[in-house]
């Protein structure tokens, strides 16, 4: 709710804070228990920021992160620790999460020594179903990340966010380093392994095609801000944000018939230390009016449970 993360900027002998970068500029969504949100937008838009946010790996300079009711934002170290347990993450890179000199098995057992699970033999015999819960040889716990394919390694990245029987995960970019071949084997390994313990996902992504496929609802964002978030379908069939419009026509559609014209826009991204002020997409935007530069359109919900942030849609 309202979800904010300012990164100050410093310069000069001094290193005074002389501005800020926001990253998220007020965000607010919720995420519904089993299903999973993506989040879209292009680099520097500040969903990774959210999903860390979310599980408060950073804090958020202001706003409120709740979940199951409790309201993440003002719990104590302790509280939050027991807490994590609920609340995984997978990271883009699973080579770079993976420590190099421990083997797959002391990676696998480490959250749950850490949560005082199970007595040591317990522990080795739960490595074992989770590797091959996640499609690996459960005789391969010996062996160090490196000994493993991109694909593999992900694969452990996700049996270590499982391992703890999790409510809620934040998935960050976890296809974006693989090779395309490899991508839908983890897609539908993150299916069959939601629909077997009731996952939630905070699916976080630049590639529409892989969130399409995975996501229940999809949210877009653009410098820090939530631009229009839907039902997949509904958002990817009648996006209503220029933005989103933007984005979707550079998607190759398969059939040939139903052609979209490819909306080229104008400019770069603008810097998130100097947004633009009314609509942050304006200088950019092909419908431009004269209160998008001066009014900040506000997100809300235009039926069933489309929100957009947009004058045009206002009118
Ligand atoms: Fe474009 Fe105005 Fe809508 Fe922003 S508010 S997306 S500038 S029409
Ligand atoms: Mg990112």
């Amino acid at each position: 709710r309202n979800l904010k993360k300012y990164f100050p900027i410093k310069s000069g002998v001094f290193m005074r804070t002389t501005g800020y970068v926001r990253a998220v500029d007020d965000v607010s969504f919720s995420v519904r228990e089993g299903e999973t949100l993506g989040l879209v937008g292009e680099s520097g838009c500040g969903k990774s920021t959210t999903g860390r946010t979310v599980l408060r790996l950073i804090e958020p300079t202001e706003g409120e992160v709740e979940f199951d009711g409790i309201s993440l934002t003002k719990l104590s170290f302790e509280e939050m620790r027991k807490l994590r347990r609920d609340m995984q993450m997978v990271f883009q890179d699973p080579f770079a999460s993976l420590n190099p000199r421990m083997t797959v098995g002391d990676i696998l057992e480490e959250p749950l020594i850490v949560h005082g699970i199970g007595t040591a033999k317990e522990r080795k015999e739960q490595v074992r179903e989770l590797l091959r819960l996640v499609g690996l040889d459960e005789d391969h716990a010996g062996r160090y990340p490196h000994q493993f394919s991109g694909g593999q390694r992900q694969r452990i990245g996700i049996a270590r966010a499982v391992a703890l029987r999790p409510k809620l995960i934040v998935a960050d970019e976890p296809v974006s380093a693989l090779d395309v071949s490899i991508q839908s084997q983890v897609l539908n390994l993150l299916e069959d392994l939601q629909e077997q313990f009731r996952l939630t996902y905070l699916f976080i992504a630049h590639d529409l095609s892989v969130v399409r496929h995975i996501s229940d609802r999809v949210g877009v964002m653009y410098l820090g801000r939530l631009v229009e978030l839907a039902d997949r379908d509904e958002l990817y069939d009648h996006p209503l944000h220029p933005y989103t419009q933007a984005l979707l026509s550079a998607v190759p559609v398969p059939d040939p018939d139903a052609k979209r014209e490819r909306i080229i826009l104008q400019g770069d991204v603008p810097s998130p230390a100097d947004p633009p002020k009314g609509c942050a997409f304006h200088p950019r935007c092909p419908h431009v009016m004269d209160i998008c530069r001066e009014e900040r359109p506000e997100f809300r919900d235009r039926g069933g449970g489309h929100f957009v942030a947009c004058h045009l849609v206002d009118r």
